[in-house]
């Protein structure tokens, strides 16, 4: 690895950002990005991980436009790429992709214009590129830069695997002139290890952003039974926002989306069992609408690249906390606030641990995994800020509290709870692990039903008079995280028993203290005001804002006739950004963010034509 900045040649980097000024409307480049450039330009080869919504893409876009050739990306989802491809070619970059999707005459036309050399831009699949003849093709073209998008699914650490990603490490061998440009948007020590390793980037620079992403508002709360309406109540809290709600199963999705429906709100539901059609218009329903829930599996979301997600919701806990990052991170990708919810238990965490006992792959695999999901619900039944336990997760130093997220905001609060916990634990293990969490409860109250003389025997029945029933529950559920007892499914009538000997005896010496999360109860959006405020939209003052609809009404009928999502024409802030200054020509126009010279020669009229329309 060697320093980067330090070589960094100012003069292909000014070319960059010219690009960046004239084909992609943004003044100045973001985070890494300008480092990241200036190491591809000068023929490196890197690694890039930038956080979600932190602008990737342009890291191999602008290369691809400056070097000579061609600039392929692999990337692994197809309505990724659709998405791209049309995005780019309404910035004016030729740009398009070959994958399974698209009609024979266009893949012929399309390698007429690579051979030709007409192309900047070609987005590919792992599995379509690899494939002999494409290689073939690709190997007499001249390339500027490959770009291997999503990386971290090279890697079996990480959580998003895909064995396909493995055969690119080829690439390295098959074009070794060309620098190759890895990102991803989340990859822990280890998965950057495996990354370089796997796609034989060992003298490769890397770039490693911040991941803080201070416009998300983290909250997390324990499921008290009742998710369905506890979803619809969060969800029905939100008006007319666009959200994404996670769901753990098929069914799921489709029962909440049901019952969000009968609540009014207009939700569809995403997963793999749908047809290939269904699931595409859905989508389409969804990147196409002002306001929308998606309540989806994980099927749903890599590379879906909605920017004005107001709230994503884990009906059901993620599988680490890779993935709650990268879930989580597909709200506010414009920027501006959006909240991740995460509804939890401690159930959820022994099915998780049980489906990887169950797996069969390695030992030293699962040993890893196990301690991912440890560490997930160690993050969300924790007590200190959320948004500062994921960055240091990702190997930040020096973090500060969000001052946002749920802990932060205090709605959590602890008590020394040790001496319940002693005598929870010394009552499971009298019960010898023959009960349920239920009389667990009952029998620290001494109000077992039908109770048995030996039981009642006990030394520790009813000696739990100091804490309700809920609070019980709640103690239960927390010594369950901590893996001081330890659930056994029991073909769904788990029962408990005491967990891991050596940190229970600690409680009993009372070397280990138990704090003792208080019940939260969080209803109402967290800090509604302060959000709403940050709002695109809402910030906007009442007359600049019947500008800003009429744009986004111009903007739909544009969209519609050329069958895109809408932002790929603008986006909300740009749309934002010119109904505040009411721009009276073009070049008052250009100068805005998110408007390039592509847009301006397309739209720029048509902008005009309905800020004008406003004057009178
Ligand atoms: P990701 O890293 O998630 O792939 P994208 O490349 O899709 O992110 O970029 C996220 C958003 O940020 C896009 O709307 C893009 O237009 C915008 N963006 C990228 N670079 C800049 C920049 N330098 N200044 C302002 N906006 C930018
Ligand atoms: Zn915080």
């Amino acid at each position: 690895m060697h320093l980067a900045v330090a070589e960094a040649d100012p003069a292909p980097l000014e070319a960059a950002r010219e690009i960046l000024r004239r084909t992609f409307g943004h003044a100045e480049f973001r985070g890494r990005q300008a480092e990241v450039i200036s190491e591809v330009l000068a023929g490196r080869s890197a690694l890039a991980v930038l956080p979600t919504g932190g602008g990737k893409s342009v890291c191999y876009q602008i290369p691809a436009l400056l070097r000579p050739g061609l600039g392929l990306v692999v990337s692994p989802l197809i309505a990724l790429m659709a998405d791209q491809v049309a995005a780019l070619q309404q910035s004016g970059v030729a740009a398009a992709r070959l994958d399974s999707n698209v009609d024979p005459t266009t893949k012929a036309e399309t390698w007429r214009r690579i051979e030709a050399g007409e192309l900047d831009l070609l987005y590919v699949s792992p599995e379509g590129l690899m494939s002999g003849w494409m290689l073939e093709r690709l190997r007499r073209t001249p390339l500027s830069i490959i770009a291997i998008d999503e990386a971290h699914c090279v890697s079996q650490w990480g959580h998003d695997f895909r064995p396909e990603y493995r055969m690119l490490g080829r690439l390295a061998e098959l074009f070794p002139t060309v620098p190759r440009l890895a990102v991803t948007a989340t990859a822990d020590a280890r998965t950057r290890e495996d990354i370089r390793a796997e796609l034989h980037l060992a003298g490769a620079a890397e770039f490693v952003a911040s991941f803080a992403r201070p416009e998300l508002i983290l909250s997390a709360e324990r499921k008290r039974g009742g998710k369905e309406k506890r979803v619809v109540e969060l969800v029905t809290a939100r008006p007319r926002r666009s959200g994404v709600v996670y769901a753990g199963s098929r069914e799921g999705t489709e029962r909440l989306a049901e019952s969000l429906r009968a609540a009014g709100v207009p939700a569809l539901a995403y997963h793999a069992g749908l047809e290939r059609s269904a699931r595409d218009a859905r989508l389409e329903q969804f990147l196409e609408a002002d306001a929308a829930v998606m309540v989806a599996t994980i099927a749903f979301g890599m590379g879906v690249d909605k920017p004005d997600v107001r709230f994503v919701i884990h009906a059901d806990p993620p599988a680490s906390i890779e993935a709650y990052w990268q879930e989580i991170g597909r709200a506010g990708r414009d920027g501006d606030p959006a909240e991740g919810i995460t509804l939890y238990g401690a159930a959820d965490m022994a099915w998780a641990l049980r489906r990887i006992a169950e797996r069969d792959v390695d030992e030293q695999v699962k040993q890893v995994q196990v301690r991912k999901v440890r560490q997930l619900y160690a993050l969300l039944d924790g007590v200190g800020c959320r948004a500062a336990a994921v960055r240091r997760y990702f190997g930040e130093d020096g973090v500060e509290p969000c001052g946002q997220c749920d802990l932060c905001q205090g709605k959590v609060e602890t008590t020394d709870a040790t001496e319940a916990a002693q005598k929870a634990l010394s009552a499971a293990h009298r019960l010898g692990g023959r009960v349920g969490r239920g009389r667990l409860v009952d029998h620290l109250l001494g109000k077992t039903k039908d109770v048995t003389e030996h039981e009642a025997s006990l030394s520790t029945f009813g000696i739990g008079g100091e804490l309700t029933a809920a609070e019980w529950r709640d103690l239960a559920e927390q010594l369950l995280f901590e893996g001081l007892l330890r659930e056994d499914p029991n073909d769904g009538r788990p029962l408990v028993g005491v967990g891991d000997a050596e940190a229970v005896r600690a409680v009993f010496r009372g070397e280990r203290r138990i704090a003792m999360r208080r019940r939260i109860d969080a209803a109402a959006p967290a800090g509604r005001t302060r959000r709403r405020k940050g709002e695109t939209a809402a910030a906007l003052p009442i007359h600049d804002r019947s500008l800003f609809e009429a744009l986004r009404t111009w903007r739909a009928s544009v969209a519609k006739a050329q069958h895109v999502p809408p932002y790929v024409i603008f986006q909300d802030r740009t749309l934002a950004e010119i109904a505040a200054a009411r721009p009276g020509t073009r070049a008052a126009l250009v100068r805005l963010n998110g408007v390039g010279e592509s847009k301006l020669a397309r739209y720029g009229e048509a902008v005009l034509e309905v800020v004008r329309g406003f004057e009178g």
